[in-house]
């Protein structure tokens, strides 16, 4: 689904990704844990060229999206991101929040584009807030919101990062709930995030991503139980 080649991103003259190479399988749920600045969040923006990269390779779906000649919002139409600060539109309801890429991109009507939307609501069980505005929302309905937004697009993957950063400890659990529900439905997902339980629980591949580049990559079992690298040890003695 996703291959990342040599991948080397600089900013002015600091090199925040030094040489990453990974691949995404088909239905992987990939969760990516790491120090702050460590170049997770670059990592994943490379991914779908919210960030340019210096230079290597990205290929989505059997495209070289690096290409110049790619169109990257046709690209991005496919990969759904869900951000730490929800990123809704505040003057839009919740329906016209989700309806607005589907209708504007002309893939459904409004009328198709407002059922699914109905659908998507109903399965985070926020349907009686398809009128309400996202001040009316509390935190944990709004990345609820954020997410079944990006469903509406009908992505091939789901980009996550740090979905839960921002929310008031009570919230974090029903967001979570959802990713867990759209991991058990076969999508697959890259998910950056401070959640061991989740890791754990969800990942297929947990990657430790430090000073910009894969430290370490393994099953949860491995990853958590017989960690390799001292830097990951002692970055898992700190949050565990
Ligand atoms: P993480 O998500 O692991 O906390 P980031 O990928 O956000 O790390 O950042 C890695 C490093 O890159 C940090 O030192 C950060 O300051 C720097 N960085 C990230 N984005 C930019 C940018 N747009 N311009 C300059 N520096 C950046
Ligand atoms: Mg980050």
């Amino acid at each position: 689904m996703i291959t990342v080649k040599n991948l080397h991103k600089t900013f002015g003259k600091t090199e925040v990704l030094k040489g990453i190479d990974y691949h995404v399988e088909k239905g992987e749920k990939i969760v990516i844990v790491g120090p702050s600045g460590s170049g997770k969040s670059t990592f994943l923006r490379c991914m779908n060229l919210l960030e340019t990269p210096t230079s290597g390779e990205i290929w989505f779906d059997g495209k070289l999206i690096t290409d110049p000649k790619t169109d990257i919002n046709k690209v991005r139409e496919h990969m759904g991101m869900v951000f730490q600060n929800f990123n809704l539109f505040n003057n839009l309801t919740i329906m016209d929040n989700i309806i607005l890429a589907p209708t504007k991109l002309k893939l459904m009507n409004k009328e198709e584009a407002q059922e699914t939307a109905l659908n998507l609501l109903k399965r985070v069980n926020l349907t009686e807030k398809a009128d309400a505005y996202p001040s009316q929302l509390s935190g944990g309905q709004r990345q609820r919101i954020a997410i079944v937004r990006s469903l509406a697009m009908n992505p091939k993957v789901m980009l996550f990062d740090e979905p839960t950063s921002a929310l008031d400890p009570e919230m974090v659990g029903e967001v979570l709930d959802v990713m867990k529900e759209l991991a058990d439905s076969g999508m697959t997902m890259v998910v950056v995030t401070h959640e061991m339980g989740f890791a754990k629980e969800v990942g297929s591949k947990v990657l430790f991503v430090d000073e910009g580049i894969i430290m370490e990559e393994n099953t949860p079992e491995e990853f958590f139980n017989h960690p390799k690298n001292p830097r990951l040890q002692d970055f898992l003695s700190k949050v565990l």
